[in-house]
């Protein structure tokens, strides 16, 4: 929905540039003058005592909502490897297709990657839109955007879905922009309206207080960026097949205005919470930095990782890479301790899906035990060792 002003009604009272709260009218004259950020939200039109402002349809909004068609899934690869979130995109793809009735794809760009198709298929992808070029070896936001962009013209997807990785969160606002249409970042959970057929996005929103449900009615794809561990992984079925289709892809001088000179991975990122299948985290119960280390001692048996709440990040106890919650990680771990940790709403919501959950605290009125499998009432320190006690009784396996 949009707004225009009628010339010959307008009589320059001003009473609608006051009324918006997006500051998008402004005066030319003795006429109003809508600008570009302007949402749409009709305020103006109701408060205009002359009728002068009208509510208009867009070009590009529901007349042809119609011929979008098919579920998409971006399939991002790093190295000629599949990410984790990829595939949880697709079994949660696979969901919304059959919903909606319609095909599952993938949307794969990179240099000599073919390999992945098969793979995608195998993961539930009815088609494979295969981007292939040196200049997308590597992730730019120029390039993807531009080949995607275009593949998104041409073909009409109705749904689009990228994972809220660092390459996710960047490419899925310029994409939505470039395609007029709206984007709802972070989604934990995804359905399909019966009666529309659209899709509804749930997001935390004010700090993880309250969820809300997002909708995208009149704009096509609906596109939606999703948290990294929080969705089922598609099941894989060997030796299944799809259709490749490869997208013409060419870029010219000026195309890509960033150029990457060398590619630096630091420990940060090879610290792999979501991939983890036991996670010991830390709090502010460790009471100091050192206390990680005998986290780690824990999580070296069990071949697993540690991580920590966003208090202890902040404290500098440890690298944000760490951080599960809200506004860190999702984990979905088979074993998840949570070691001095009290609890908080923002910590709960990117743990709470895990296999098991064990908390050890000393305070017996701790919010974590509402969630916890196993809850030990008691002093981290003292637990953990007796923990790694009665494991080393156990016959090696
Ligand atoms: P505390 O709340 O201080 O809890 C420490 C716990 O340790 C207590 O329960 C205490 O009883 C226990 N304890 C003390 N000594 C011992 C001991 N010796 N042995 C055992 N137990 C002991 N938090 C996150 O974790 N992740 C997020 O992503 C996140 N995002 C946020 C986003 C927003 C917008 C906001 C507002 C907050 C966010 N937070 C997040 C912060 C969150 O609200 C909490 O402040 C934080 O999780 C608390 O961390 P904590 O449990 O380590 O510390
Ligand atoms: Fe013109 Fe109506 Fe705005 Fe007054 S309120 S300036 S008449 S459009
Ligand atoms: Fe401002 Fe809303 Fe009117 Fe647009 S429709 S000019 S945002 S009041």
């Amino acid at each position: 929905m949009a707004v225009q002003v009628l010339k010959d009604k307008c009589k320059g009272c001003t009473k609608c540039v006051k009324s918006c709260p997006f500051e998008a009218i402004t005066m030319e004259g003795r006429l109003a003058v809508i600008g570009t950020a302007c949402t749409g939200c009709g305020q103006c039109v109701e408060v205009c005592p002359f009728g002068a402002i009208e509510k208009t349809e867009e070009e590009s909004s529901a007349k042809d909502l119609s011929a979008y068609h098919g579920v998409w899934v971006f399939a991002e690869q790093r190295d000629g490897k599949l990410m984790q979130v990829a595939i949880e995109l697709l079994g949660e793809g696979k969901k919304l297709a059959e919903a909606v009735g319609c095909e599952l794809c993938a949307v794969l760009c990179g240099s000599n990657v073919d390999g992945l198709a098969d793979e995608l298929f195998e993961y539930g992808a009815d088609k494979v839109y295969y981007a292939d070029a040196p200049e997308l070896a590597h992730y730019t936001t120029d390039g993807y955007t531009k080949t995607i962009y275009e593949a998104i013209s041409q073909y009409k997807p109705e749904i689009v879905l990228l994972g809220a990785t660092h390459i996710g969160r960047d490419l899925g606002p310029c994409l939505a922009v470039k395609c007029n249409t709206g984007l709802t970042a972070d989604c934990t959970k995804l359905e399909i309206d019966p009666e529309t057929k659209g899709i509804k996005q749930t997001r935390p929103a004010f700090g993880g207080n309250l969820m809300a449900t997002i909708v995208c009615p009149n704009h096509r794809p609906q596109m939606s960026t999703v948290r990294p561990g929080v969705m089922e992984k598609a099941q894989r079925v060997p030796g299944r097949k799809g259709e490749l289709i490869r997208l013409n892809v060419s870029f010219k001088e000026g195309d890509i205005r960033t150029k990457i000179l060398e590619v630096v991975k630091s420990a940060k990122e090879m610290v792999s919470l979501t991939d983890a299948e036991v996670i010991v985290s830390g709090g502010m119960g460790l009471g100091k930095p050192e206390g990680f280390e005998l986290l780690k001692q824990l999580a070296d048996k069990f071949h697993g990782t540690i991580a920590s709440s966003r208090a202890a990040v902040d404290a500098g106890w440890i690298d944000h890479a760490y951080q599960v919650g809200q506004t860190g990680t999702t984990v979905k771990p088979k074993i998840y301790f949570a070691c001095g940790i009290s609890g908080a709403i923002q910590h709960v919501a990117g743990m709470q899906n895990s296999g098991l959950i064990v908390a050890i605290n000393t305070n017996e009125n701790a919010p974590i035990f509402d969630i916890a499998d196993i809850g030990i009432v008691g002093d981290l320190y003292k637990v953990i060792p007796a923990i790694m006690e009665e494991m080393d009784k156990l016959p090696e396996k």
